[in-house]
Formats: C-alpha cells, sequence, structure tokens
C-alpha cells in the first residue's frame, strides 16, 4: 500500500498514463516484452514504476529496475518518485556512475544504461530483478540499443528457468519499427500500449530570415523581446552546449537581474558555497593512509564523451501564422544592446547535463515571487525532464553533435540544424499545461531542408568499447548480436583491427582473401589481456595503457594521466568570444597565466617529451598539492568540475588495478613527485601502446612541396596534414614524431594530447 499525500494524489490522477493502467498492467501481464509510447510528461517514467510496485512486482526480494540514458533523468526520477510514493531513498533509488543510494531495502533502482550493462557482465541472468524498464528508448543511446539487444536473449533464457523477467520499453516517440518489426531481436511481435497526451496547441512562429551564425545573441534579443512584451509563463530556451548556456545565462541576468547586482554576487558565493560543501564531503571520506575506495563503479566505462544527446521525435504542434503573439516579435535583428533593467525581474537558471544535480533541481521549483523562469538548456529538456510552467519554447534550432569519420576516426564537434522531429519535440515542451509559443529562430524553409529523424548514435560512431564488452560477454560473433539497428560493417571491423592490434582479441590465423580475414577477423576470440582491458571503466585503448603501467612504477602517473585524457575538457574555454571588452581583458590575462603554468607544468627536463600528457599530469598533481580548491582551479583556468571527476576517476582505477594485481597495492598519492626521466620514456612507451594507430611525422621545410604543409604532420591515414595546437606545450617544438589523442577538426585538423615518441620505438 503506498501513502501519497492529496497534492501528489491530485497531480498524479490528472496524468493521462493513469487512464492506462489496467490495460497497461494487463500487458504485462500476459507478455513477457511490452512496448510504451507516450508524449514526453504523459507521466511513463513516473508512474509505470508505480503501478508494478502496486501491483506486488518488487515485493519479495526483487527489483523493479529501470535504466535512463541519462544521469541527470536517474537522479531527478528516482527522488521524484521516491516522493510521490512517499518512501524513502533507499527505497527508491538510483545508480550512476560515481554514485547511488542503493540498499538492501532499494525497490525501485533508476541507473543509467551503462550500470545495467556492466551488471549483465557480473551476473548475465539479472536473477536479482523482476521487471527491467528501459526508459527513453526513443533516444537510441549506444548502452540502451545493445541493452535491449541482450535483454531480448536473456527474457527467453528467464522464461526456461521458471523465473520469468519482464521487459518494458518506453518510447516517448511511435518510432518504434526498429523494436517490433526487427523479427531477430523478437520473434513474436512484442504489443505496443499508446498513451494519448494531452498536449495544448503550440503556435510555432518562424523567422523570416535566419541569422548565420550568432544564434546566442539572437536568442538573448528574443528571450528579451518575449520578457518585455509578452503575458507571463515560463521560457524554455534551447542551445547547444554548457559554454553558450553559461553566456547566454550571464547576459540575461545582468540585463534582467532579479536580486539587484547583491542578489546576483549571493548566487555565485551560493555556488562556491556548494563547491566547498562537496570538498569537504570529500575529504571527509578520504581514508587517512592507505586508500580503500568505493568498488569500482559501474557505468564509466567509455572514453567517448556522452553526447548531449540527439532525438527522433514525432510531431509536436500545430503551427499557424499571424497572432498577437507575432507582434514585434518577427526577426529580432542586431538591434542595441539596452540598459540592464532590474524592473522586470527574471530567473534565469541553467541545465545541461554536466550541472550537478542539486543545481539542476531548481528547475523545478517555483520562480521567486515577481519573477519570471527562464530555463536556458540544452538537449536535456528535450524529452527527458518535463519542466513545469514553460510556455514560451525559444529555438535556436542546432545541436552540437560529435561527427567521426569512419575510416579515419577523426573527430569533430559540430554544431548543425537538428531533425524536424526534435525541433518538433523542443516545441512541444511549451504546451504541457497550456497553449504555448515556440520562436523558431530559423525560417520554415530552413525547416524543410531538416532532416526528419536522426539515425540512431550507434551508426555514427566508432564501437571498439561495445566489441570488446561484447567479447567479454563470449558473444564472438559481433556481426550476428540482435542489434536494434547495427553498426555499420566498417565500424565493426575498424573496432576489430583496432582491438587485435591493441592484443584484446586473438590475433586471426591469417587467410588468403581480404574478404575472408575480415570474416575470420570479425570472430576473434578475447584474449587474457583483453579480459583486463574489459575490466577497467575505461575505453580500450586506455585500457591497454593501464594493464601496461606496472612496469617501472609508473602506474600512478599512467591511472592519472588515463583519468586526465578520459575526462572531458581540462582546461576552461579561454578562446571564446567575450561578452564585453572588460571580459575580453580578463580572458586575454587568462590566457597568459595559463599558458605560462602549463610551462611549468610540462616541467623544464625530460617531462617535456611527454608534451600535453605532462601537462595534465603537472596540473592534476598542482591541484592535488593546493588541495583541489575551486579558485585554485580558477586561477589556473582549469576546470573544478573536472579535476573532481579526473580525482575520483583516479580512485576507481586506483581500485581496479589494485583488485586485478593485489601484488603492485598502489595508493592514491595527493603528493606525487614528477616521473623521473625513465619514468617519462617509460610512461610515453606506455601512452604509445595504447595510440599505436595514431602516430604523426612532422614534414620538414625541405620536404616541403605545398605550403599547406608548414609545420604540418603527415598521418598514416589522412591525406591532409594535421598540426600542434598554438595551445599544446610542444607547440614551439615541434618535434619529428608523435602520438595523439585524437584529432579534432575546427579551423584545422589538430591533434589532441600531443605527446612526442622517438622514431625507434615504431615498429
Ligand atoms: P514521461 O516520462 O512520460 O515524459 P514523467 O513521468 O517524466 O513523464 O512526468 C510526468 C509529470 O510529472 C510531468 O507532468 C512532470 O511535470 C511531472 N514531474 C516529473 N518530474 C518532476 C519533478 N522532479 N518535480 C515536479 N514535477 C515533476
Ligand atoms: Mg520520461
Amino acid at each position: 500500500p503506498v501513502d501519497r499525500s492529496p497534492e501528489i494524489q491530485e497531480a498524479r490522477l490528472k496524468l493521462p498514463i493513469l487512464a492506462e493502467e489496467q490495460v497497461i498492467m494487463e500487458a504485462i501481464k500476459e507478455n513477457p516484452v511490452v512496448v510504451l509510447c507516450g508524449e514526453t510528461g504523459s507521466g511513463k517514467t513516473t508512474q509505470v514504476p508505480q503501478f508494478l510496485y502496486e501491483a506486488g512486482y518488487g515485493s519479495n526480494n526483487d527489483i523493479i529496475g529501470i535504466t535512463e540514458p541519462r544521469r541527470v533523468a536517474a537522479v531527478t526520477m528516482s527522488q521524484r518518485v521516491a516522493l510521490e510514493m512517499n518512501l524513502p531513498q533507499d527505497v527508491v533509488s538510483y545508480q550512476i556512475r560515481y554514485e547511488g543510494n542503493v540498499s538492501p531495502e532499494t525497490k525501485i533502482k533508476f541507473m543509467t544504461d551503462g550500470v545495467l550493462l556492466k551488471e549483465i557482465q557480473k551476473d548475465f541472468l539479472l536473477k536479482r530483478y523482476r521487471v527491467i524498464i528501459i526508459d527513453e528508448a526513443h533516444e537510441r543511446s549506444v548502452y540502451t540499443d545493445i541493452l535491449i539487444g541482450l535483454l531480448s536473449r536473456i527474457v527467453p533464457l528467464r522464461t526456461k528457468k521458471g523465473t520469468p523477467l519482464k521487459l518494458i520499453i518506453m518510447s516517448a516517440t511511435l518510432r518504434i519499427e526498429d523494436f517490433t518489426e526487427n523479427k531477430r531481436l523478437f520473434p513474436i511481435t512484442p504489443p505496443v500500449i499508446k498513451v494519448n497526451a494531452r498536449q495544448f496547441p503550440v503556435t510555432v512562429h518562424f523567422n523570416k530570415r535566419t541569422p548565420i551564425d550568432d544564434y546566442v545573441g539572437e536568442c538573448f534579443r528574443k528571450v528579451s523581446k518575449i520578457h518585455r512584451m509578452l503575458p507571463s509563463g515560463g521560457i524554455l530556451v534551447f542551445v547547444t552546449g554548457q559554454a553558450e548556456v553559461h553566456s547566454l545565462c550571464r547576459r540575461l541576468r545582468k540585463m534582467f537581474p532579479h536580486r539587484g547586482k547583491q542578489g546576483a554576487k549571493d548566487d555565485e558565493k551560493d555556488e562556491d558555497a556548494l563547491d566547498a560543501k562537496a570538498l569537504k564531503e570529500f575529504k571527509k571520506s578520504k581514508p587517512q593512509k592507505k586508500l580503500n575506495l568505493p568498488k569500482i563503479s559501474l557505468d564509466n566505462y567509455s572514453a567517448l564523451p556522452v553526447d548531449e544527446g540527439d532525438e527522433d521525435r514525432e510531431a509536436g504542434g500545430d503551427e499557424e501564422e499571424g497572432s498577437d503573439f507575432d507582434l514585434g516579435l518577427g526577426d529580432a535583428g542586431s538591434d542595441e544592446e539596452e540598459e540592464s533593467d532590474s524592473s522586470l525581474p527574471l530567473y534565469v537558471l541553467p541545465l545541461y547535463s554536466l550541472l550537478a544535480p542539486e543545481k539542476q533541481a531548481k528547475v523545478f521549483r517555483p520562480p521567486p515571487s515577481g519573477t519570471r523562469l527562464c530555463v536556458v538548456a540544452t538537449n536535456v529538456a528535450e524529452t527527458s525532464l518535463t519542466i513545469p510552467g514553460i510556455k514560451f519554447v525559444v529555438d535556436c534550432g542546432k545541436v552540437k553533435k560529435r561527427f567521426y569519420d569512419k575510416v579515419t576516426g577523426v573527430s569533430s564537434f559540430r554544431v548543425e540544424w537538428t531533425s524536424q522531429a526534435s525541433a518538433d519535440q523542443r516545441a512541444g515542451r511549451a504546451g504541457r499545461t497550456e497553449p504555448g509559443h515556440c520562436y523558431r529562430l530559423y525560417s520554415s524553409a530552413v525547416f524543410s531542408d531538416f532532416e526528419q529523424f536522426s539515425p540512431p548514435e550507434i551508426t555514427r560512431r566508432p564501437v571498439e568499447d561495445l566489441v570488446l564488452q561484447m567479447k567479454d560477454l563470449n558473444i564472438e560473433k559481433v556481426v550476428n548480436f540482435p542489434f536494434p539497428t547495427p553498426p555499420s560493417p566498417d565500424a565493426l571491423i575498424a573496432a576489430e583491427e583496432l582491438l587485435i592490434a591493441l592484443g584484446a582479441l586473438e590475433e586471426p590465423p591469417k587467410v588468403g582473401r581480404l574478404k575472408a580475414l575480415n570474416k575470420a577477423k570479425l570472430s576473434s576470440p578475447i584474449t587474457p589481456l583483453g579480459r583486463v582491458m574489459a575490466s577497467f571503466p575505461v575505453a580500450p585503448r586506455y585500457a591497454k595503457m593501464l594493464a601496461l603501467g606496472k612496469q617501472q612504477d609508473c602506474l600512478p602517473y599512467v591511472i592519472t594521466i588515463v583519468a586526465a585524457m578520459t575526462v572531458r575538457e581540462l582546461f576552461e574555454e579561454l578562446d571564446r568570444p567575450a561578452v564585453n571588452d572588460e571580459e575580453q581583458v580578463t580572458l586575454k590575462g587568462k590566457k597568459a597565466r595559463v599558458l605560462q603554468m602549463q610551462k611549468i607544468w610540462a616541467g623544464q627536463g625530460p617531462g617535456q617529451k611527454l608534451g600535453d600528457l605532462m601537462v595534465m599530469l603537472g596540473a592534476v598533481g598542482a591541484c592535488e598539492y593546493s588541495g583541489l580548491t575551486p579558485s585554485f582551479c580558477e586561477r589556473n583556468g582549469l576546470r573544478y568540475k573536472a579535476m573532481l571527476e579526473i580525482r575520483r576517476l583516479r580512485g576507481q582505477l586506483t581500485t581496479a588495478v589494485n583488485s586485478l594485481c593485489p601484488d603492485v597495492s598502489i595508493f592514491l598519492d595527493s603528493k606525487m613527485s614528477p616521473p623521473t626521466e625513465s619514468q617519462v620514456n617509460f610512461l610515453r612507451q606506455i601512452v604509445m601502446s595504447g595510440l599505436g594507430d595514431h602516430i604523426a611525422r612532422r614534414i620538414h621545410p625541405e620536404e616541403l612541396l605545398d605550403k599547406k604543409w608548414k609545420n604540418g604532420y603527415k598521418t598514416p591515414l589522412l591525406e591532409d596534414p594535421v598540426f600542434i595546437h598554438p595551445n599544446s606545450s610542444l607547440f614551439r617544438q615541434l618535434p619529428d614524431f608523435v602520438v595523439f589523442q585524437e584529432i579534432v577538426e575546427t579551423t584545422k585538423m589538430y591533434m589532441k594530447g600531443v605527446s612526442s615518441i622517438e622514431p625507434e620505438w615504431i615498429p
């Protein structure tokens, strides 16, 4: 029996999914696999676990598990469901990369999809679960897809054992053929239940012209106009990344301060206090001598950054033109920036996936009285979270995505037009509580050129980490795996080749013809080294470095370098355009200081040869030495959050290494001394062992045939030159041979994470 508060009960009854409870529970009772579709906000995530709980699932010793592709959703949804059910968080719990509150009492467990994948590696039959809900399946995140493939096999096995497992796949769109029509996946088509959501009409306003590049400025002007001219109602703005979120928040807060200047200051203090608190807690949890770190946590085994996600959606709101809400809100143009106006307080909140959970939670609370809520968000607000009270959506129409070249692996972050489905989903956010308006900062002609849906993630990125995980599950023929949408054969071959080169898979027998060879390669079994690598929570290249790191007491350094290479964006972005002259000066000063610090961190002696990796090592060392404070990071252009994450990952990797090779027994030392000359040489070789296919050779002036090769490097796979970035510590040295972490294309093709190597090391 669940004891809900009257307010909660009332709010629940308004959710469309409540009317379908019986139909849903009946279908689940009758079928091993059920697909449930319903618009965002219809109540799937918060209500279905409650239906199951009340129907007695999770009553004995078994658990109801729900996976989310995003950490944000796993945390906030577990909190929301606990609140709705009036149950403590050790009963309705969550588990994400580094943290969780799962207890022996847990009945409902929200987790990221990666966490569940790791659990399958430990217990293939998932014996502790009675039900698994795969939420946000329409997002088509790689791990969601893999989980559905694995569960399609686990469910029949559990039925055979007489302890059936129920699988519920939930989607915000009706685009589910990849799951239902795929006979290899589910030979018997699972029933599909549709929940009709109450969605109020949303009027879509297109810009007449499409701004060329300054969409953040355009967002700023549009929000300002809405705020000045239109009646009350929350505003939700979609931009592409964290940096834009912050810059837009800053501009809007400055323009419409809600507690005057002092207030804004307090807010910042607030944030510092929070960071300081986090730090204190960390320190408290840090044992004195030998670290007994938390057991290796579960879902961080990919070095690939979590994409902000791009989503496939069905159409959202109506489109009409010419209402009052068009008035003066046409194309905002580049009109002058006005004076700050404290008579119109705007309560501006950022929202993106790396934001601390307690800050994310703010968007669900009502804004201070007399203010209007304005949430500046990335894609996270597109489907996983429903923010109450949003009436106006401002959509820049763009999305930041990482693109990979299938052959060369060169990646670039590109800001691109989103898909039509995604844009409609964004518009739909305005119509949850009353009729709303969506302002698209692009023309309807541009919209009609958008692709209809974005392709699933698994078809767009390298898959060596997945292939290694699958081989570790003894799935040798990965091509035969029941993927909802398979990765391209090229990507699978590239993954197997890399894993063979790293020694994680057995070298296939030599076969005459290429075709036969490829076929043979695709079923290479995992090696003992591969198993060790699979147990580290990082991508195979980095796992290889860890596996070799034992030599010459290099492990603490290797762990630190790997942690630093794996965490996104160590350094603050200082090359960004400044909001105003004042900031321009600050940025310039800071950049000079950071470059100077980097020189110090790279060291004067042999360490220099380790290049950018030495800078990372030095930065982490210096940070730890100073006690890792927000102010130290701020002064030195380091991202405090990244440094905290590196610390956690170092702890985790230390635990992983210690449990694999108890004889080395290493410590997480906050006062790491710089590596010796011979250690530096070992480190360079260890790094090269993971990046052996990422070698570049400098083109010398006497070889120059074409000016574009000046200071350029040649790599085996690319026609065009690649370069060392001016921010790299090796920019002035230009060593003859280097290895790089990756190539990212911005204005040029730049190598990231560069370290020099000796030519005689190259096989
Ligand atoms: P779905 O999963 O179908 O998108 P949800 O179950 O997430 O829907 O949301 C159902 C309702 O619960 C929404 O109207 C939303 O506003 C409300 N809700 C969800 N999370 C919270 C929260 N943390 N605080 C307040 N309301 C919430
Ligand atoms: Mg949901």
